[in-house]
């Protein structure tokens, strides 16, 4: 399986950085050794895997799960309901979800991620494959409490570290579409468990309709909803997003600091 990723020796370098930042680098993990496109070899150990693309923009598609609208007890939505989550709310695999202060219900959303190969415009369901690199996982982080108060989504979603995403991309080549399963452990309890199947608007429905508003460039990422099961996080524990024939996206929760 191949396994794209981005990624630096330096921990300093922030989740956010795009690429052509100093230190970042694109590439594939190879075993335990990091493969960057110049030739160059790192030992895994030695290096932090970042988000594995960097978009210019972050899609969701909210309430794509039936039994995930009736939990909320929402309605199913006639056609794909999209909102974004800003470029700042990138989080890599192992990195710290900071649970902010102004929220007391950040919930975890388990979903499956595909990153765009090429710009995507006004493309029809079906060429739409010929615009995806691959899959990922992503956890469309969620302060419900702050969602619900607001009406509209921007504060709820897209606190920083609120889009955690990777570890790495794998191929759509590579993939068995028919086969993904999307799991959510919080300190080591299952809490979603469904098919990508289960989907109610496709992968090809989901781009078409997007790149009718709006231009997709090349490495951004489009997160495709959340199934049932979605719940609180807590201070301290650890969430893991695992979509089998992917990998599993696994990280901590900490405090936000009042003072920076
Ligand atoms: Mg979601």
């Amino acid at each position: 399986m191949t396994r794209i990723i981005r990624f630096t020796p330096n921990p300093a370098t922030p989740p956010t950085a795009p690429d052509g930042y100093p230190d970042v680098f694109c590439g594939v993990l190879d075993g335990e050794v990091a493969r960057s496109r110049d030739g160059r070899a790192w030992p895994l150990a030695g290096i932090h895997l970042l988000p594995p693309c960097s978009p210019s923009k972050i899609v969701c598609v909210g309430r794509n799960y039936i039994e995930h609208v009736k939990e909320l007890g929402n309605e199913v939505p006639p056609e794909p309901l999209i909102f974004l989550k800003p470029r700042s709310a990138l989080l890599g695999h192992e990195g710290a979800i900071e649970y902010p202060l102004l929220s007391s219900n950040v919930h975890h959303e388990g979903e499956l991620g595909v990153i765009i190969a090429k710009r995507a415009r006004r493309v029809d369901a079906a060429s739409a494959m010929e615009y995806v690199l691959g899959y990922t996982c992503v956890n469309d982080v969620t302060a419900r409490d702050l969602q619900k108060r607001d009406g509209q989504w921007t504060r709820g979603k897209g606190f920083d570290t609120f889009c955690p995403v990777g570890p790495w991309i794998v191929p759509k080549k590579e993939v068995d579409f028919s086969r993904l399963r999307i799991r959510t452990w919080v300190d080591g309890e299952l809490r979603q468990d469904a098919p990508v199947s289960d989907m109610i608007f496709s992968v090809e429905t989901i781009l078409a309709f997007i790149s009718q508003c709006m231009t997709l460039e090349p490495g951004d990422l489009i997160a495709t909803g959340t199934p049932p099961g979605v719940g609180p996080l807590q201070i301290g524990c650890e969430v893991a997003v695992e979509i089998e024939g992917i990998g599993v996206l696994r990280n901590r929760v900490v405090r936000a600091n009042a003072v920076e």
